[in-house]
């Protein structure tokens, strides 16, 4: 049912994306890929704004803080105020689709939706739209932090700081996922897709750290402590994913944190406190539009099933940076096709050229 308005939608603007250009608590995992079930969206149900819906929208097992004061807003009031066209209706079924869009691009929602498409590629929204008299409504941290930062915020550009930490996931003892087909682990191709990737960016002119060269396991504290000592601009993590003892699920997924106050896309059964917020939430704008640019050129390049940008509050790696910072997972390990290119060197290169070229 997510897929949906991405499926609407492709035809119309994904080749125009693609032509264009731990430790912060004890409740952070060691190991992030571990074999799972596939992750589950959190759903909202209808609801009539503007009545609060925090408290209904969390699954029965989360610790939730009070519900904070809660508003949705007419999208075409919003766009009005943002000096953005309004939305305009795309399809009516088989599910109510709009789309909104302003020099940077386009946004398609679908009521009761989290799913939306921005220029085609999937986005998660923290609360499903809805359709109340004949007009579209979002929460308002919906647009303050998904559509204000890809519709009317300049896009992402980078200053004189042009440090970047590379982070392979794993390593050492920490061994990640490991391939359906040979057991091969997920630590040797993060480091392999890292050390592929820092030639590349230092030819377009940044300085490149990787928190591993060899394999070591390093926490995920230091981790970030070790893109604080180097004050690096951007920070990205590189992971393979799993769904064993599941082979179907496959696809590119790209995780920056959950702005304070939205429920996250996934949560991996660990406590999504809305209410929470770290040092990296200072970037979220930033983050989602590193994400969505990251997220973007690697479908270009691979032309990999689309699983969305996606937000995550666990991901200890993440939420201590000082800095826009996204964790990448490029396929499913446990998935013999996925499994089988990236086990190919030349399928490695292939990602890490999309992103070297996405920062140029
Ligand atoms: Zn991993």
């Amino acid at each position: 049912m997510f897929r949906i308005a991405g499926i609407i939608l492709a035809g119309a603007v994904f080749l125009a994306g693609c032509t264009t250009s731990n430790q912060p608590s004890q409740t952070a995992p060691l190991n992030w890929s571990l074999p799972n079930a596939a992750p589950q969206p959190v759903q909202a149900p209808p609801v009539k704004p503007p009545a609060p819906v925090v408290q209904s929208n969390a699954p029965p097992s989360v610790v939730v803080a009070p519900a904070p004061v809660t508003t949705w807003d007419a999208l075409k009031v919003w766009a009005a105020a943002h000096n953005i066209g309004a939305p305009h209706r795309l399809a009516s079924a088989p599910l109510l689709t709009y789309a909104i869009g302003s020099s940077n691009g386009v946004m398609v929602l679908g009521i009761g939706s989290l799913a939306a498409t921005w220029n085609g590629v999937e986005i998660h929204l923290g609360f499903d739209p809805q359709f109340i008299d004949g007009d579209v409504f979002l929460h308002d941290l919906d647009l303050q932090k998904n559509l204000e930062p890809l519709l009317c915020e300049p896009p992402l550009t980078f200053g004189t700081n042009r440090v970047i930490v590379i982070d392979p996931g794993h390593g050492g003892a920490n061994t990640g996922t490991r391939s359906v087909l040979d057991g091969r682990f997920e630590k040797e191709f993060t480091l392999d897709w890292a050390r592929r990737m820092a030639p590349l960016l230092e030819t377009n002119g940044w300085q490149v750290f990787l928190t591993r060269t060899n394999d070591t396991d390093v926490s995920l504290s230091n981790r970030v402590a070790f893109a604080n000592a180097h004050h690096a601009a951007l920070f990205i993590s590189l992971h393979f994913n799993s769904a064993a003892p599941g082979e179907t699920q496959h696809g590119l997924e790209t995780y920056c944190l959950t702005p304070e106050g939205l429920p996250s896309t996934l949560t991996r059964g660990f406590p999504d406190i809305w209410s929470l917020r770290f040092p990296n939430n200072d970037f979220d704008a930033r983050n989602l539009q590193l994400a969505v640019r990251l997220h973007t050129a690697l479908l270009c390049a691979t032309n990999m099933e689309d699983r969305g940008v996606r937000r995550a509050r666990f991901l200890g790696v993440l939420r201590g940076q000082d800095r826009p910072a996204v964790l990448i997972e490029a396929g499913y390990l446990s998935n013999p096709a996925e499994a089988r290119r990236i086990e190919d060197p030349a399928w490695r290169e292939k990602l890490a050229e999309a992103v070297a070229a996405a920062l140029k």
